[in-house]
């Protein structure tokens, strides 16, 4: 059942076996998963099914450090979360990602990339991936392309595959509707974690609706999946029993904030731009567009001492090329969005029809694309060191709900320039050595300082902020995302990843979501 909770009595008391804050990805997928079951769940959802300016609004926050998106606009209050403007690009995570390297503080997950691989293979079909899918060299096998064969002691090749356009929200509303077990309540904000007197169990949550409604949900367990910035701010703001929020004795709760610090790092020089690119685009399999990149080899980021990254070459495109702005365009219908500036969209399209029609052509019949290339560019994405400074804390400013900003302070460090040198530096000496190519290395990344590109994004991706750990005192969840320190509170999403690699977050997510299920499940059923 989906229902407003404005349509409530004021004070209404929910019970639930299981209440889930957030109907994002996450929560969407657990409130799937458990569907038909013996469980009563409760799904606590502060948009509804329309985007609406002031339910936006409660995502207003403050930033600093280095120039990151608003974060009003960089993820989406709406049921079905920010897979409303979403790629769905995605693969697993390497192998290296999930291991306890050396010579990176903090790394290592309490989980492995063998016990994850189930979850994977479920999780791709949550978000219209194609399966079987190789996301290793094997990707080429598909492909009428003969790629550069990059030293094995630098790079290894790594596919991406962007799944269906599916927003949540949406895609599974009339499955969720259906499920006599599950209650989805819309507009409901919760603004307050409730725990014992003692700080080990959760009571309740406080809900209030934007219309001042107000009510509160029992459960006997609870899982926080509201996203990799409000996990923390509502932890955080719960802070009538432990002063500092809940589960935050150690100070760790909103700390190491990662994101995948992305930039063109230099210009890449070629007699032939097309067939360069085809490298790291080379169309689809299976339906899906397919991307790939060159991965930091393990053995280069031991010796260098350096995190992993992955890089790739991109076209330079003169602003509104035809087929680019025809692709966002679609992008936008995809998104069940009309395009801002539609008509003047269409008059760019139109000044270049024939590339549009071709490239129309290309990707129907399998094809890369030919746009209207001026130039190369090496991009590259790199893991973020996990950096305690890096962090979610609370602005004085509050909301109309009375809840205190986040403010997100996004720190990167020598070792993340670091990383990004020795990818690009890499690239350019094979890229020489194959003879395919020169590479032009950008200043800023040449000088010594902590100096960052201006065009340096991140990639909307908010991970690390309540994270898992084998010990209390590295993180703020254990290997099944219970928090350490209370006997029914999860977390999940993307706060929970102890390093972040060089993937789109999303389909590890999914992964530990099906894991917290099946836990759940099991431990559920005495
Ligand atoms: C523009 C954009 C592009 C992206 N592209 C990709 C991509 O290509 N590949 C990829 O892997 N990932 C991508 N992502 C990231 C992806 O969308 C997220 O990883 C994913 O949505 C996370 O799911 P989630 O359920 O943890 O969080 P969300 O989807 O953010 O859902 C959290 C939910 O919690 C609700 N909520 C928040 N606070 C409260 C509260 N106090 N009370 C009740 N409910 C609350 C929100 O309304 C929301 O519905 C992209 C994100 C954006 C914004």
């Amino acid at each position: 059942m989906i229902t407003d909770i404005n349509e409530l009595d004021d004070s209404t008391v929910i019970e639930a076996d299981i209440c889930i804050i957030g109907g994002g990805a996450v929560g969407i997928t657990m409130a799937r998963e458990f569907a038909n079951t013996h469980l009563d769940v409760c799904v606590l959802e502060s948009g509804g099914f329309e985007y609406e300016a002031g339910m936006q609004s409660l995502y207003v926050g403050e930033t600093s450090g280095v120039p990151y998106f608003d974060l009003t606009d960089c993820r989406c209050r709406i049921f079905g979360g920010s897979t409303y403007r979403w790629g769905a690009r995605g693969a697993p995570m390497d192998e290296i990602d999930f291991k306890n390297r050396s010579w990176t503080p903090h790394s290592g997950w309490p989980v492995s990339l063998a016990e994850m691989r189930p979850y994977y293979e479920r999780a791709q079909k949550l978000n219209g991936m194609y399966s079987p899918f190789h996301y290793d060299e094997r990707v080429w096998e598909s492909f009428d392309i003969e790629p550069p064969v990059f030293d094995k002691e630098f790079f290894h090749y790594w596919g991406f595959q962007f799944g269906k356009i599916i927003m949540f929200g949406s895609y599974y509303r009339e499955e969720l509707k259906s499920a006599p077990n599950v209650n989805i309540f819309l507009n409901a904000n919760v603004t307050n974690i409730q725990s014992n007197s003692v700080a080990n169990h959760i009571d309740y949550v406080d809900v209030i609706t934007l219309q001042g409604k107000k009510s509160q949900v029992k459960a006997k367990t609870f899982v926080l999946a509201s996203g990799g910035i409000e996990n923390p701010r509502l932890m955080l703001v719960s802070n009538t029993v432990e002063p500092e929020g809940l589960c935050n004795s150690n100070d760790l709760v909103g700390r190491f904030f990662m994101e995948h610090p992305t930039t063109p790092t230099g210009t890449v020089i070629t007699s032939d731009m097309h067939k360069m690119c085809d490298y790291f685009s080379p169309g689809q399999i299976g339906g899906r567009l397919v991307e790939t990149g060159l991965a930091l080899s393990e053995k280069l980021q031991e010796t260098e001492k350096c995190l992993n990254a992955v890089v790739s070459v991109r076209p330079e495109l003169p602003e509104s090329e035809a087929s680019q702005v025809f692709i966002m365009v679609v992008w936008d219908f995809m998104h069940r969005r009309i395009p801002e500036n539609f008509i003047k969209k269409i008059g760019q399209i139109l000044k270049d029809p024939f590339r549009v029609a071709a490239n129309c052509y290309r990707h129907v019949v399998d094809k890369p694309k030919r746009f209207n290339t001026k130039s190369l560019y090496l991009e590259v994405r790199i893991e973020q060191e996990p950096n305690p400074d890096s962090r979610v804390t609370l602005s004085d400013k509050k909301d109309v709900l009375g809840m205190r900003y986040p403010r997100l302070h996004w720190d990167l460090t020598e070792m993340d320039k670091h990383t990004m040198k020795v990818a690009a530096e890499a690239f350019g000496r094979e890229c020489e050595r194959l003879g395919i190519g020169q590479f032009i290395m950008d200043d800023w990344l040449t000088s010594n300082d902590l100096m960052w590109s201006p065009e340096l994004v991140g990639g909307h991706h908010h991970m690390g902020t309540t994270r898992m750990s084998d010990s209390e005192s590295e993180g703020v969840v254990d290997k099944n995302l219970k928090a350490h320190t209370m006997d029914n509170l999860y977390i999940a999403g993307s706060s929970v990843f102890p390093t972040a690699g060089y993937v789109n977050p999303t389909l590890t997510v999914l992964a530990l979501t099906l894991r917290l299920t099946d836990h759940l499940k099991a431990i559920l059923k005495q």
